[in-house]
């Protein structure tokens, strides 16, 4: 895991580059790319770049605009494996501008480059370059280009290129062109990067000009979807114009007279309509309806609507962390590129890598109801509403699956851009059914954050009942067991196929469990709508019953006090880590697949996810001796993995750990820690940085539509503050050492649960984030003298637990007189220093081990209470140093030492 290195300056709101560098410069188109989640445009020069090859990417894409190609299979493709790819096009470059003076163009390998720099500034969305450029004939011009894709309208994209004369009058000419002569890059060694074209695929079939607007009529090979792309300009200046068409390029051409020190500005407005959208005999007319408002409208205001949109957003959507510049900027950025980067018509979604590049081809995956859908949940609920829809949208394909897979109902396919299954791995794709579970945990968490039964009646029981459908089809009975689901891979691509994974099995449990739920619900309360979906779909009351059952016992495989990824999991030697040179991670690319399969080794989260979606189904101590065995087996060799060790570690105590995978993950992409920027950003992690703010240290998570918080704080931050949309209210959520303060902005009060407290938030309230309510002894021997402090104990409402290995006092019970809980030693699993006694009295009293006290005498004891995130007291001087405070047995007796050592623990 990598941290530490910067590579853009600290800034709150911008990212700066002062120097252009071939080295990184596919990087940089990369982090310099814009978008308005349907449009995504390269940080490509507008004008072309003459460097080495391989050095750039050029690209513009549209999210959902993609070509099928033919797999091929090495001999017949077997039944049922898909036929097509589908591959995000390159398509139309719009966004070219030249210019040249004395016949010389304006590049950045040419004449002399004086000065240079391109900023993204993320409250106004935009990309500004400057330079001050000097020709090989010696005339200096100044150069400034900004650009955006408008958030309010997705059609539409704009580029203003002011040219300054700085030392002559004279003539410029000021080419703006659309090209139709583009490809997607052709597949390299990483399978994660390159597609399966190895040339053009988007063919021009028209073009249109009419004095300052061009459009250029293109369709696609397969799918011959068409797109139209068209362009319109506004010159500050009179001009000549000519238009050129030359092969696939049309051109428009402007010479102007420009006085020395008097900027030229040209404003390119520039369109994108495609026939997955509209008929395509109207995308001309839609375009030139298009391009004509634009240019009344001028760049200014579009440009203030557009930035209108992106202060309503950071309204909701930004996170302040006092005291990190790099971390502010991270976190911002990363929430500028997924708003950049996500489908909001229903029809589409948020790919792996945004509309940045081409890596993973532009597919959509479960990364987007895990990670991206519960981001835009709290700060945009809309948006989270659309990706759902999609899913509803796709829901005749996912049936058409299931079909061919012969199994009843509906299963999604693992990586699509339309719906189609297009992976030609099913080991690692199909074969990952939890797709079906994550889709219906957002849904779920959709309705009760948002309260919108409307959606769920109307689209999403549909979706939940026909892939509930599909676990009953697909699980089995097993004698001794109960309900199994075999052949699947859970969300460890490193092990894949297996029976039982756990992740997936509790996904769809609590997904089974749900949808029985919404049918109760429906029946009761949109009877109309529940027998119109009953007749539709066939469904039963022996259907509904099935599922219950199956949801009832649902088998979970334990083995050895451990819970096994799978059923075969814990049976495999451990790779061999010590063994495995550095370079050869991420393993993927140095192994075969079968060897990898055949160890305990992880590629990302996979139980550890289970704790964070399914947490309230593990005990305290489950988690962490789970967390435990299975973190040091992952390699974390996928970029989804960190953030959620980090919201685990975060709420097991391991706070130092949890702010190590925070950092690593915050940066993931401003930082290039996995060397893949070039070809997109990683919008999972980047969502997964706000989700380790809000669920990691907040400890936030939604329960049976409530919002319970459990919130920590790094060490060197003195404080962090996020907004939550919840229910229709707006929340604030500022943590600093001393506590919690919750704010509500707008709308109703808020129930809520601060460290298992229920709280109403009505205007302002500040909570402790700790909070004494348990002490437990480490022997009953310790108790020794104890009554008047377990009286004070009692009679501040603080509960009482003890470890005891005389089997009389467990057996017993309450007969250590005054003390709540008796953890019977001898029952134990494990002995100290394991954590158990304590967690198991944590579980048993119901109250977070935070909130405990751990009083030992023996220093394998207080190891324990430390591993159980207790605050601890060592008794006799022999376990100074290993305790939050150390006392003598008398001193033990007093209320004031217990409180001191709460407060001081690390
Ligand atoms: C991960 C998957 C993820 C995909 C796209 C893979 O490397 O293992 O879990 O869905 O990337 O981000």
């Amino acid at each position: 895991m990598r941290t530490g290195k910067i590579i853009y300056p600290s800034e709150p709101w911008t990212v700066t580059e002062h120097a252009f560098d071939i080295e990184t410069n596919q990087r940089d188109e990369t982090v310099f790319a814009l978008g308005n989640g349907y449009i995504g445009m390269r940080g490509n020069f507008e004008e072309g770049y003459d460097g080495p090859k391989g050095t750039s990417l050029h690209g513009t894409y549209l999210n959902g605009f993609y070509d099928a190609s033919p797999i091929t299979y090495p001999k017949a493709r077997h039944y049922g494996h898909p036929k097509f790819h589908q591959t995000m096009l390159n398509v139309t470059d719009g966004k070219i501008i030249e210019l040249y003076v004395d016949g010389e163009k304006f590049s950045l390998f040419t004449g002399k480059v004086e000065q240079y720099q391109r900023q993204l500034d993320m409250r106004k969305g935009t990309v500004t370059r400057t330079q001050v450029w000097e020709s090989t004939s010696g005339k200096r011009l100044q150069i400034r280009i900004e650009r955006f894709a408008s958030f309010t309208n997705k059609h539409l994209a704009l580029i203003r290129y002011e040219v300054t004369p700085l030392n002559f009058t004279g003539e410029l000419l000021l080419v703006s062109a659309v090209n139709g002569l583009v490809a997607n890059q052709a597949a390299g060694g990483d399978p994660r990067a390159g597609s399966a074209f190895t040339g053009q695929v988007l063919h021009t079939k028209d073009s249109y000009e009419h004095e300052t607007f061009g459009a250029l009529l293109q369709q696609t090979t397969v799918t011959k979807f068409s797109l139209l792309c068209g362009m319109e300009h506004q010159l500050s200046h009179d001009y000549e114009l000519e238009t050129k068409l030359e092969g696939q390029r049309l051109e428009k051409r402007f010479r102007v007279h420009a006085a020395e020190g008097d900027p030229v500005v040209l404003d390119k407005f520039i369109t994108y309509y495609s026939s997955k959208d509209y008929p395509e005999e109207e995308l001309l007319r839609r375009a030139t309806d298009e391009l004509e408002i634009a240019k009344k409208a001028g760049f200014e205001q579009i440009a203030a609507f557009h930035k209108a949109y992106l202060d309503n957003y950071w309204q909701t959507a930004d996170v302040w962390v006092e005291g990190d510049d790099a971390l502010q900027q991270a976190l911002r950025f990363n929430a500028f590129h997924l708003l950049q980067s996500v489908g909001r018509d229903g029809r589409t979604n948020i790919g792996a890598k945004g509309i940045t590049g081409e890596g993973y081809d532009g597919h959509y995956f479960w990364d987007t109801e895990t990670y991206m859908l519960p981001f835009f949940l709290y700060t945009k609920p809309e948006i989270a509403k659309q990706l759902l829809k999609y899913r509803h949208h796709i829901l005749p394909k996912a049936k058409a699956r299931a079909a061919e897979m012969s199994q009843a109902g509906a299963l999604f396919a693992w990586r699509t851009i339309d719906g189609e299954e297009t992976s030609a791995y099913p080991a690692a794709s199909t074969a990952q059914i939890h797709i079906n579970a994550d889709i219906c945990y957002a849904l779920k968490k959709y309705v009760e954050a948002t309260g919108d039964l409307q959606f769920l009646y109307n689209e999403g029981a549909e979706l939940l009942f026909e892939t509930s459908r599909f676990f009953a089809d697909a699980g089995a009975w097993i004698e001794g067991r109960g309900f199994c689901l075999t052949g699947v891979t859970g969300p460890d691509e490193y092990t894949t196929v297996v029976d039982n994974n756990t992740y997936t099995n509790l996904m769809v449990k609590d997904q089974l469990e749900y949808a029985v739920k919404v049918a109760e619900d429906m029946k009761a309360e949109a009877p109309e709508r529940w027998f119109e979906l009953q007749a539709v779909m066939g469904l039963t009351d022996e259907e509904l019953a099935a599922w219950d059952k199956a949801a009832r016992h649902m088998y979970i495989h334990r083995q050895n006090g451990l819970i096994g990824q799978d059923d075969s999991f814990l049976n495999k030697p451990v790779w061999d880590f010590a063994n495995t040179p550095k370079e050869h991670y991420p393993l993927m690319m140095h192994y075969h697949a079968l060897y990898i399969n055949r160890h305990q080794v992880l590629k990302q989260a996979d139980l550890v996810m289970a704790m964070y979606t399914q947490g309230h189904r593990f005990t305290p101590w489950e988690k962490q001796r789970n967390y435990n065995y299975y973190e040091p087996l992952t390699t974390h060799d996928s970029s989804l993995s960190t953030c959620i060790h980090g919201i685990v570690g975060a709420e097991l105590g391991y706070l130092e750990k949890a702010y190590e995978y925070f950092m690593h993950t915050a940066r993931v992409d401003l930082d290039d820690y996995h060397l893949n920027v070039k070809d997109g950003i990683h919008t999972a992690s980047m969502a997964g940085s706000w989700l380790m703010i809000v669920n990691g240290f907040a400890g936030m998570r939604q329960m049976d539509g409530e919002l319970h918080f459990q919130p920590e704080i790094p060490d060197n931050w003195p404080s962090y503050t996020f907004r939550l949309t919840f229910r229709g209210s707006l929340i604030s959520v500022r943590v600093t050492k001393d506590g919690t303060t919750y704010r509500l902005l707008e709308g109703e009060p808020v129930a809520i649960r601060h460290v298992g407290v229920p709280v109403v938030i009505r205007d302002e309230i500040t909570l402790p984030n700790r909070k004494l309510e348990a002490v437990i002894f480490g022997s009953e021997h310790l108790l020794t003298g104890a009554r008047e402090l377990l009286e004070a104990l009692r009679s501040r409402g603080i509960r009482t637990a003890v470890v005891s290995a005389n089997p009389i006092a467990s057996t017993i019970g309450h007969a250590i007189d005054g003390v709540d809980f008796v953890v019977d030693a001898e029952k134990l699993e494990r002995g100290k220093p394991d954590p158990e006694a304590f967690l198991r009295a944590a579980e048993a009293l119901g109250i977070a081990p935070k909130q405990w006290i751990g009083i030992e005498e023996d220093l394998s004891g207080l190891e324990a209470v430390r591993a159980a995130n207790m605050a601890s007291i060592g008794v006799g001087d022999h376990t100074r140093g290993s305790a939050d405070r150390t006392v003598s047995s008398a001193e033990l007796l007093h209320w004031d030492v217990l409180i001191e050592a709460f407060e001081s623990k690390k």
